[in-house]
């Protein structure tokens, strides 16, 4: 729904009581919107700035860091790589700190920079204007072509442009699919799974498939529904940003009274005589090239993505007419009304008190992070047994997980108490796979004299014999006879 917030913007927002959204006829029928490309300046780094996520895109599931991929999130076996850093199942503090510091810097830049990411950053506005509208142009022509044509019958000619578009479109959405789900998987198993029969592999088959007609069908059909109708993100943008924060603007005191300029006037405006008109000639160029059919005239409005490109169309505009540019330009509410600029506000303190504390408490986090995380618990049954010569026994389960990116090959000792001895139920040497876990029982022989009240404390040392500056000791405590009646002399 148009929603105007700008108190100041002249003009109703909603037409009449049945307009619903931009893109919308009365009936409820879907708008189709032909925006027009405004290939000003802000488009050309906008498209820069598409092409580089695009690559970044491609190229994280392919490029190697420590052996493993830039970004891989293994949810089989819910291990999470960023860069070089694996975090596992048992680092879930670690994620959720991790979490709530992007949320927050999510809450952080929209209070500040507004839709910033809608507008330059969303796969759905890279794909779409930078990927699948020029390949739309390509094959059906400029908006207005393709408008005539879209009214009309179906010719061989439509049939023919509408078919090839379609079939590269669903070929990029294959490609989008597969790279998104290499994510995933990862692209050596992606690529094992591509060589085999559907057969062998039905789930990922199925997912494939569909995340490719989900892909085909949003660029294809769906597209600016998903930002106007769909997505969550910007439902709740309202709540994250203020008067102060960055939107694309239209300056109604620069621009009214708004007037498309007749002959004569023309001419006086370019005799330099003044007008009691305001800048806006009334062209409509910012509504022609917006993605989301709206009048950004209409005041701040939920279905603008903030591309900007109503900002390059009007600032064409201007110089064609000698005006200064910038009638719709980035700026806040507040400037508009022509009140004072303010960058530091409550909220956006309160965000970055919150980012600096989750970060502090992310890096100690990260700091104190060993690369070896040991678990360790009691089997079962009996807590203790006590042997003929006195000494007791624990019978304790030892998880060890390897968080390096090596195989490591480990052994425990006991630290503490003194004469300890630590016999595990398998090989003495523990050869873990880098990420992988290990289970093992181990029976823990201590002598009597280590019991007070019938408990010892105990601190176990478990080091790579392949890496010796690893090591980790973990303390547990041991249970053993209270009274010296238990044990056997
Ligand atoms: S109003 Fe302007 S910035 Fe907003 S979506 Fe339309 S063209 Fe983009
Ligand atoms: S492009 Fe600029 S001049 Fe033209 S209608 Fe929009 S605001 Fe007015």
């Amino acid at each position: 729904m148009a929603v105007n917030s700008t108190s100041s913007c002249p003009g109703p927002v909603l037409e009449s009581p049945e307009e619903v959204l931009s893109t919308m006829n009365k009936d409820g029928k879907r708008l189709w919107v032909y925006p027009t490309p405004s290939k000003g300046t802000l488009w050309k780094w906008r498209l820069a700035v598409a092409w580089a996520l695009i690559a970044f895109f491609v190229a994280l599931p392919l490029v190697k860091i420590q052996g493993k991929p830039a970004i891989f999130l293994d949810l089989l076996h819910r291990e999470f790589t960023f860069f070089g850093l694996t975090l596992y199942a048992t680092d879930t503090t670690l994620l959720m700190v991790f979490l709530l510091l992007v949320l927050v810097s999510v809450f952080l830049a929209t209070a500040l920079l507004g839709r910033v990411w809608c507008g330059w950053g969303c796969p759905q506005t890279v794909y779409l204007e930078f990927v699948f509208r020029p390949i739309e142009r390509f094959f059906e022509g400029k908006e207005n072509a393709r408008k005539r044509r879209d009214a009309g019958p179906w010719t061989p000619d439509r049939v023919v442009r509408k078919g090839l578009k379609l079939a590269v479109y669903l070929l990029l959405s294959f490609g989008l699919a597969h790279t998104f789900v290499a994510y995933f998987v990862s692209w050596e198993v992606l690529q094992d799974w591509m060589q085999r029969s559907p057969t062998e592999h039905w789930g990922f088959f199925v997912m494939m498939a569909m995340t490719t007609g989900l892909i085909f069908g949003n660029f294809g059909y769906f597209r600016e529904q998903m930002c106007t109708i769909a997505c969550p993100y910007a439902r709740f943008q309202s709540v994250l940003m203020d008067r102060d924060s960055l939107i694309v603007s239209y300056d109604p005191g620069r621009g009214e009274p708004r007037k498309r300029r007749s002959g004569e006037e023309r001419a006086q405006e370019k005799a330099s005589v003044k007008l009691a008109l305001g800048d806006c000639v009334d062209c409509g160029a910012c509504v022609r090239t917006c993605p989301t059919g709206i009048d950004i005239r209409n005041g701040l409005q939920m279905e603008c993505v903030g591309c900007t490109q109503c900002i390059d169309a009007c600032d064409a505009i201007m110089i064609s007419v000698n005006k200064p540019k910038g009638l719709i330009r980035y700026t806040s509410e507040n400037v508009i009304e022509k009140k004072p600029a303010r960058i530091i506000r409550t909220r956006v303190l309160l965000y970055a008190a919150i980012m600096v504390s989750l970060t502090t408490i992310f890096a100690i986090l990260i700091t104190s992070r060993t690369p070896i995380d040991i678990n360790l618990g009691r089997v079962v049954g009996e807590p203790f047994a006590v042997l003929q010569d006195g000494e007791v026994i624990n019978r304790l389960r030892f998880r060890v997980q390897n968080r390096t990116n090596e195989e490591l090959h480990l052994s425990v000792v006991a630290l503490e108490p003194a004469g300890t001895e630590v016999k595990l139920s398998g090989p003495a040497i523990m050869h873990i796979a880098a990420g992988a876990t290990h289970r093992v029982e181990a029976f823990v022989v201590v002598p009597p004299t280590a019991f007070t009240n019938g408990s010892s404390a105990a601190l176990f040392e478990i080091m790579a014999a392949n890496k010796p500056a690893l090591s980790s000791t973990v303390a547990f405590t041991l249970l053993g006879p209270s009274t010296p009646k238990e044990s056997k002399p």
